[in-house]
């Protein structure tokens, strides 16, 4: 096996098609040699010595030394420089770069191979000392902490006092001898710390950092964040070996990252960040604010910072021209990193960026247009999931809103919440105390992110677009403001001051990620506009997919959001939700309480005029497209009052005495409510309930078939069947009532008669179940819950530990389980259709809007799967891509 990739130099033994091996950075750097690209030689070590290193006890492989020293000589000939050479040292900088992008989950150690003797030879060639004491404090702090350890406060601690001592402020007023003393004062740290001084021999060094980057990759923040992703520990990370080039050298030099296309809004035009005479992180860090790359969006900004453009228009024009090489050689939006040392720029990472959205959409629609990608492409550049981001509300621009602040539009949305300064408070409150929370950071690190995924917003005081809080946010779709500098933040009394307020944790404010306002209270907010990429990109994926897309809907509000969603249908309406409304629940216990069918009838007769109208409405709202109506389903005691108060008022209500009300209430208890009276069950047992439901749905279709247009042709669905008899019996019924119905009104009915499979018998019988049912719905979460024998509502406190012991690979009620819920989903399509070659077949669970659930539907080849009507888009998406 080989275990070493060089790249540099003008070509690569790697590619970017090689990311599994070599890592996205690996690959990419290696890309960019070919590419002839001013890239700093080095090698990547590949993500199979991870593998081998855990698999062996954590060992490297043998021949892996070899071949990391033959490389380096590599680098070594073509910098002209050799690693630990007192005179002229080669310097490298390591670097992790897993196959997915995890930002900031690895850390990166710069200037690696500087000890007290090579500083020298580097302040000697490079004229420079104070340069060198510079680099070799930031190299101590950052060995210190990564590899070794020592935690950064105590290195920041040791700068601080020293900057006090000396009465300075700024990092700059540092001189050489200020920053040797510095470097002194961080090795006695470390020695006292650890018992042992800091590595003097920088293969001793070397080999330390590729031991850290291995060893990060199963830290607790790495598996964290690959469980929130889905990203399997087996793909192991890479390690890369890199010559380092210095934008710390002066003012001709400078360090900076930039987009292609604005990752925010998606709009075709340059955007960057970059600092004069800095290294790396201090771009990310949020130490000083960047400024920004271009001329235009300096004036747009008012910043008063010179841009790149301005400051290095050279430079900046080679860096434009390298933006549209990679953008046309990648055909995607770049997310680059670059670095200029003594006006020479080199380009030291480039990746597909992350993007809202919005911008995904943007770039998407006007890529295929220009015709540098295909209308598929175009299809499965767009993450499902992430439309989500999109279909939430904005503020209102008419309520009122006091703005106390104001920092930058680094993630959209509008976001309400309380606020919390701590991430460990975020995921108390919210897992916790079901409160919605808007975290406030001064800055955030990777050990915030399980507290920024809970939070509906985050604010930060300081950092730029590209800090971790702004790229982390714009991952996840959540509304971020950050860099709001005139925010104090107090974490010791947990307080916040900004616009001559001062905020206590609790308070609500409101953040506007897409100006970048903070305002206080809780502002109102408007519905969300899709039309134009929106609108382009459904239609392509319209003209794609195979799969229908209905949605779940009951009240004519959710109907009308999913239409306008683009739902074709009503693939489940539960009826029992219409029993609820205060006007109604009270004949629906009466209902319940009545003894006799008589008792029963009366009251079913008060409750069809309200059933009817609701069934009214919602066709009008489906205009003639296919509806879906589930008969009554859960167990009767749902409707039935909890407490003395309520029992006391439906007794008066029903005009019997209370211990009747009791009395009814005990004989209703279930131990196991879920897997008792429920479903069919309570139809074979009162069928005169079924009755009055399927009189108000054929009385409505030929109300609303009145209007002209397409008839109305309702599909009525009988739940929790477990085989054909039940079925059997309560299609008479219906076809029963439909005969009454049709002489009543003198009309003719259209409808389909069918049932849902959610219990494992019916699946399995559904070869005979089919010889009744026109349509089968698979309602996988009954299906799930019935498969697994696990109840829904209690699983949730252990699920988690399932999934972290890879028991489960995710939630199996957030996406179908395939192996288990789907083999009886393919097995009930197979009988059913063989029994029945023209069965529709849907799937109504909340894996209907999931979609990988979407993608294993499309392979089964069902007709239809219905969601939720804010899914309906993600939805109409995720079919499109299974198709293509
Ligand atoms: P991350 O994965 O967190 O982005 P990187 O490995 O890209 O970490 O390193 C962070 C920063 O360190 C880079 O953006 C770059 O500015 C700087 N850096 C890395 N390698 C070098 C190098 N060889 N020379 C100069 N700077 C470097
Ligand atoms: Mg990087
Ligand atoms: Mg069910």
């Amino acid at each position: 096996t080989k275990w070493v990739y060089g790249f540099g130099g003008g070509s690569a033994e790697g590619r970017s098609d090689m990311r599994e091996l070599l890592g996205g950075k690996g690959a990419n750097l290696a890309e960019m040699s070919n590419l002839g690209l001013p890239v700093p030689p080095g090698f990547t070590i590949t993500t199979e010595v991870c593998t081998a290193f855990y698999d062996n006890d954590r060992a490297y492989p043998d021949g892996l030394e070899a071949e990391v020293e033959k490389s380096l000589a590599a680098v070594e000939a073509l910098v002209g420089r050799k690693f630990g050479n007192p005179k002229d040292p080669l310097l490298v900088s390591v670097r992790s770069g897993a196959r997915a992008s995890m930002p900031g989950m690895m850390d990166t150690v710069l200037n690696l191979g500087l000890n007290d003797e090579t500083v020298e030879g580097l302040a000697a060639v490079s004229g420079d000392r104070r340069f060198a004491y510079d680099s070799y404090r930031r190299f101590i702090q950052m060995y210190g902490d990564v590899v070794l350890g020592v935690d950064h406060y105590h290195f920041e601690e040791i700068l601080e006092i020293h900057k006090e001592d000396k009465g300075y402020v700024l990092d700059t007023e540092m001189g050489a001898d200020d920053w040797q003393v510095v470097v002194q004062g961080f090795k006695k740290k470390v020695d006292a710390e650890l018992g042992r001084p800091f590595p003097q021999d920088p293969r001793e060094q070397l080999w330390g950092a590729i031991g850290a980057v291995f060893g990060s990759w199963m830290n607790a923040r790495a598996n964290t964040y690959r469980r929130l992703h889905n990203i399997p520990a087996s793909w192991g990370t890479a390690v890369n070996v890199q010559a380092m080039v210095f934008g710390n050298m002066g003012d001709d030099c400078a360090t900076g990252v930039c987009f292609s296309r604005n990752p925010s809004t998606g709009e075709d035009r340059f955007y960057g960040e970059y600092l004069i005479n800095a290294q790396g992180e201090d771009v990310v860090a949020g130490i000083r604010t960047p400024a920004p790359l271009t001329k235009i969006e300096r004036e747009e900004s008012g910043s008063d910072l010179l841009s790149m453009e301005e400051a290095m228009p050279g430079v900046f024009g080679e860096l434009c021209d390298i933006r549209d090489r990679l953008e046309s050689h990648y055909r995607d939006m770049q997310d680059m990193e670059f670095t200029v040392e003594s006006g020479k720029l080199y380009m030291l990472q480039t990746r597909a960026g992350k993007r809202t959205a919005k911008a995904a959409l943007r770039i998407a629609v006007e890529m295929c247009q220009a015709n540098v990608i295909s209308r598929e492409d175009a299809l499965r550049r767009v993450d499902p999931a992430q439309l989500d981001q999109l279909l939430h509300p904005t503020l209102d621009p008419d309520a009122d809103r006091k703005v106390i602040g104001m920092g930058l539009p680094a993630s959209p949305g509008a976001a309400s919440g309380q606020i919390v300064f701590s991430a460990e408070v975020a995921e108390d409150w919210v897992h916790n105390r079901g409160r919605k929370v808007i975290l406030v950071r001064i800055e955030t690190s990777p050990e915030d992110i399980a507290g920024m995924h809970a939070a509906e917003g985050i604010l930060t005081s300081r950092g730029g677009m590209t800090s971790h809080a702004a790229v982390v946010a714009r991952g996840m779709g959540t509304p971020c403001v950050c860099g709001a500098g005139q925010v104090k933040i107090d974490y010791a009394n947990k307080t916040m001051m900004s616009g001559g307020v001062t905020l206590k944790e609790g308070d609500v404010i409101t953040l506007d990620g897409a100006t970048g306002e903070v305002m206080l209270g809780e502002v109102a907010t408007l519905k969300p506009d899709l039309s134009g990429d929106f609108s382009q990109l459904m239609e392509w994926a319209d003209g794609v997919r195979r799969l229908k897309v209905r949605t779940n809907a009951e009240t004519p509000d959710d109907a009308a959001t999913a239409r306008g969603f683009g739902a074709e249908g009503i693939g489940l309406c539960r009826t029992e939700h219409m029993f609820f409304d205060p006007a109604r629940i009270i004949s629906m216990r009466e209902m319940i309480l009545a003894d006799t069918e008589k008792g029963r009838r009366t009251a079913l007769d008060k409750l069809l005029p309200y059933q009817r109208q609701d069934f009214i409405d919602l066709f009008r709202i489906m205009k003639g497209l296919p509806v879906t109506i589930r008969l009554l389903d859960p167990p009767l005691h749902e409707f039935l009052p909890h407490g003395d108060n309520e029992i006391t008022e439906v007794a008066n209500a029903a005009g019997v005495a209370e211990v009747v009300v009791r009395r009814r209430l005990l004989e209703l208890s279930e131990a196991n409510p879920m897997l008792g009276h429920r479903g069919c069950r309570l139809g074979i047992s009162y069928p005169e309930i079924y009755e009055m439901q399927t009189r108000a749905i054929f009385e409505a279709a030929i109300e609303v078939s009145k209007d002209g247009g397409d008839p109305v042709i309702p599909e009525i669905m009988i739940p929790l069947i477990v085989g054909k008899k039940e079925l059997e019996i309560l299609k008479a019924v219906i076809i029963k009532v439909a005969g009454e119905v049709e002489t009543e009104k003198s009309a003719k009915l259209e409808f389909l008669v069918g049932t849902m499979i959610e219990l494992p018998r019916a699946a399995l019988r559904a070869g005979e179940i089919a010889e009744e049912a026109e349509f089968f719905s698979f309602g996988t979460n009954d299906l799930t819950q019935t498969t697994f024998g696990l109840s829904r509502d209690d699983a949730s406190r252990f699920l988690d530990t399932y999934i972290s012991k890879d028991i489960f690979a995710g939630d199996p009620f957030v996406s179908l389980d395939q192996e288990g819920v789907g083999e009886l989903v393919s097995i009930a399509a197979e009988r059913g259709r063989k029994t029945r070659s023209d069965i529709k077949l849907g799937i109504c669970g909340e894996h209907g809007g999931d979609p990988s659930s979407i993608a294993f539907c499309e392979a089964q080849g069902l007709d239809y799967v219905s969601c939720s009507p804010y899914r309906v888009p993600i939805a109409r998406l995720a079919a499109a891509q299974a198709a293509l």
